[in-house]
């Protein structure tokens, strides 16, 4: 599965320990991240992950391309709900576009846990018959 992760400044730490913690499934599967977050994760785990642009400068843009062409499975996006970003448009349009196009998504720990236990039992497999270039 390709699973792309996003956190917000506030939130760099809390991914960086989810992946921590859950390495040992997330290095079964294609990572990829905007530019900082992606940085964070792969120096603190060693997981290989594609690097797209810091989300400020477009990183997010980058995913939102990928989830409309069916190349994402799942989006880890840790979302600061107190602090508005001037890239939030954008970051609105990630959210539709999960919808639109049926991809599982987090905005927080509690859900990115339970989507990633269910990657781990095979709950999310009906996306390899949906798009079967995983
Ligand atoms: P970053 O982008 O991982 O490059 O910081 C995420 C964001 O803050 O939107």
């Amino acid at each position: 599965m390709n699973i792309a992760l996003i956190a917000h400044d506030s939130k760099k730490e809390l991914m960086t320990q989810f992946c921590i913690a859950y390495c040992g499934i997330l290095s079964h599967h294609n990572l990829c991240a905007t530019g900082t977050t992606g940085r964070l994760v792969s120096e603190a785990t060693g997981l290989q992950i594609t690097r797209f642009m810091s989300g400020a400068q477009g990183g997010d843009q980058q995913i939102a391309s990928r989830i409309q062409c069916n190349e994402i499975d799942l989006l880890l996006f840790f979302r600061d709900p107190l602090n508005a970003k001037p890239h939030e448009p954008n970051e609105a349009a990630i959210l539709r576009l999960c919808d639109v196009h049926n991809i599982p998504l987090a905005t927080n720990i509690a859900t990115a846990e339970s989507l990633v236990m269910g990657l781990q039992r095979g709950d999310l497999d009906w996306r390899d018959i949906v798009n079967p270039k995983n």
